[in-house]
């Protein structure tokens, strides 16, 4: 697989430099998270149309619109994007005015360029076909860790780690409970790596990611009915608290 001069190498001694210290959980309160959240994603799961591929480009294309934008508005967005370039290649040859035109009313319009950007970089240096390394991914403008996690684990079905707003949110308050969530990114990380059960990282992070945004919500969480509350440390949420 053809690689870059010197952007990997960099990054894989970053990466290195950033190995996780392993998270300690106590190993009956993971199987248990890990049990009650997939069995709640099976029976209230959301029905995504991203969730219907396992096309990395289209993967790639719902994980950009999603950044700081809500579902409802992102779905026919995706349609309308995927039917104009159904591929890297379709949006490689397009005019980056028209690509950020096909956009509007998104916004955040950063993101067009990034993806048009990813597109011509999957074309030249991969032929059209988004390479699955960590490394690799996280060597394109534009994909961080959180893209990178779930590319790796919705298109690739890997077990790789995601930690975006709603998983920080989620494994904080469970497993954590007390100070500010910002500055325990390596940690949080870590736990997100260390609770997926073998095998199963593609629905236990959509999992993690649908839990946040349907009960563990930022404001006014669902406690009450939540099936994780004897397991969680903030459990009453305190709507007062800061976080
Ligand atoms: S008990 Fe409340 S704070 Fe804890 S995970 Fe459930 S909804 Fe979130």
């Amino acid at each position: 697989m053809p690689r870059q001069n010197g952007s990997i190498s960099k990054r894989t001694h970053r990466s290195q430099r950033e190995r996780l210290p392993p998270a300690s959980v106590d190993p009956g309160a993971k199987r248990r998270f890990q049990f009650r959240l997939l069995k709640w994603y099976q029976q209230h799961g959301r029905d995504l149309p991203w969730r219907k591929t396992s096309d990395p480009y289209k993967i790639l294309v719902s994980e950009v619109m999603l950044q700081q934008t809500q579902v409802d508005r992102v779905i026919p967005k995706y349609h309308e994007f995927l039917e104009r370039y159904p591929s890297f290649q379709d949006l490689a040859e397009a005019p980056i005015e028209e690509v950020r035109k096909t956009w509007y009313p998104l916004g955040y319009n950063v993101r067009p360029y990034r993806l048009h950007s990813i597109a011509c970089e999957t074309v030249a240096r991969y032929g059209g076909t988004l390479p699955n390394h960590p490394e690799e991914l996280l060597s394109f403008k534009g994909i961080g860790r959180y893209t990178a996690g779930a590319i790796r684990s919705f298109a690739f079905n890997e077990d790789a780690p995601i930690l975006d707003t709603n998983v920080i949110r989620v494994l904080h308050r469970v497993f954590v409970g007390t100070g500010d969530p910002k500055t325990q990114k390596r940690q949080l990380w870590a736990l997100s790596e260390a609770l997926i059960p073998r095998g199963k990282g593609y629905d236990f992070n959509q999992a993690l990611m649908d839990f946040g945004a349907m009960v563990c919500t930022a404001r006014d969480p669902y406690c009450l009915l939540c099936p994780m509350k004897d397991l969680c440390k903030t459990y009453p949420f305190d709507p007062h608290r800061s976080e």
